[in-house]
């Protein structure tokens, strides 16, 4: 089958419309707004390329001018997408490229019809395709994978358009838009189908890559706190752990509140959480540099650092304790709601991360046991363990 017009304008209207359905059902996914917008841009393509089969039946207004600004229409159905996407404001000015469409139908007919009408409409689509990738340009924080793919993507196609825009500015090139005569209509032909598939893939990509990693952040927090889970601490802990020796201790610290039932018993359980909220403002605050810290379940929390000392977990002990005292003013209950921490230092990497939870849960019980409201360490760097405690 010969790569003729009409045959590369039926495999464009099949290709946007497998395009926009993908994308629709994609948004009937996940919802957002961006893939609907893109979806109807592609539904939006199928029609004007159905449209543009006309002009070989002689209906040049529609086959013509109401096809390409359905392709204006499209790419700006795009442009509002990545607006939508990158939760960017679009300037009203914008809406200027359809008066600017409208008023090509003053243009008078003549030898110039065809090359004026391909001129503008290529400058008007290069022009929303280079807004669409500036807006997915990295703005401060990093850009995902997917969204730089689209970035580039569509940054191509809008330089295609600049080409085909410059080309047709240039004297002497054939361009026949009524027949499809000319060599940048072919061109622009199979460039249009290869656009479709590219950009289509790219916004999916986008939009899974975004949501993989939202949920990935969501399954790595405890949804109360926002400290990291239970999951998330066995899957960073072993790089920290990794580094742990003689030189270079390592330490965790398990703290539980001391009778944090009375809260929940006597304020409500929302002022529980809202304690359990302050204690993870106060860990956060206080943790070192490469620290780790997570939530593990009810009124226990844990710490993990490396290259410490039995005093710096003192100190870091102590300072949570005092902001954890101030914090529970307001709250008058008959046994004081208090810090117990119990922590364990070691020089060797240890067997597993459970192993060391263990030995930090020992440490925790004998300063329940010992009266509360206090820090014990359990050292295990020196031959003999030795057993510090700081009330
Ligand atoms: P102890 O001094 O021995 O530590 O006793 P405690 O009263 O602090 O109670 P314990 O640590 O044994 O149990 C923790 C309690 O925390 C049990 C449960 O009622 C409560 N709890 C667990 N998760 C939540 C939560 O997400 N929000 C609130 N408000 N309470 C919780
Ligand atoms: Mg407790």
């Amino acid at each position: 089958m010969a790569l003729d017009p009409i045959t590369m304008l039926t495999l464009s209207i099949a290709l946007a419309a497998a395009a926009a359905l993908y994308l629709a059902a994609e948004w009937r996914h996940v919802r957002e707004a961006s893939l609907l917008f893109w979806s109807a841009g592609f539904a939006t393509i199928s029609l004007g390329s159905t449209l543009a089969l006309l002009r070989s039946s002689g209906i040049l207004l529609v086959g013509i001018w109401f096809a390409n600004g359905l392709l204006v229409t499209a790419h700006w159905l795009f442009l509002l997408g990545v607006a939508r996407f990158t939760e960017a404001r679009l300037p009203r000015s914008w809406y200027g490229i359809f008066a600017v469409w409208v008023a090509m139908l003053l243009l008078p007919e003549g030898p110039w019809w065809s090359k004026v009408m391909l001129l503008v409409n290529s400058a008007l689509v290069a022009l929303m395709m280079f807004k669409a990738s500036a807006l997915l340009r990295p703005h401060g924080k990093s850009l995902s994978v997917g969204a730089g793919q689209l970035r580039y993507v569509l940054l191509g196609h809008g330089l295609f358009y600049l080409a085909k825009a410059i080309t047709a500015a240039m004297p002497g090139t054939l361009i026949d838009l009524a027949a499809f005569r000319g060599e940048i209509i072919q061109i622009s032909l199979v460039e249009g189908a290869m656009a479709i598939m590219l950009i289509a893939l790219s916004m999916t990509g986008s939009e899974r890559y975004r949501r993989e990693k939202r949920i990935e952040r969501l399954a790595a927090r405890d949804p109360l706190t926002a400290l990291y889970n239970r999951r998330a601490l066995d899957v960073r802990a072993p790089r920290l752990l990794e580094d742990v020796c003689a030189s270079r201790p390592g330490a965790l610290l398990l703290i539980d509140i001391d009778h944090f039932k009375s809260v929940n018993d006597l304020f409500g359980h929302i002022a529980g959480d809202r304690l359990l909220i302050m204690l993870s403002e106060i860990i956060r605050s206080a943790l070192p540099n490469r620290a780790l810290a997570a939530r593990l379940g009810g009124d226990e929390f844990v710490i993990l650092l490396g290259d410490t000392s039995s005093a710096q977990i003192t100190e870091l002990g102590s300072a949570l304790r005092e902001r954890f005292h101030d914090a529970t003013q307001s709250f008058a209950t008959p046994q004081p709601v208090t810090l117990s921490i119990g922590a364990s230092l070691f020089d060797q990497t240890p067997a597993s991360l459970s192993a060391l939870i263990e030995q930090g849960d020992a440490a925790l019980y004998a300063s329940k046991r010992g009266g509360r409201d206090s820090v014990r360490v359990v050292d295990r760097t020196q031959v003999s363990e030795g057993l510090l405690q700081t009330p």
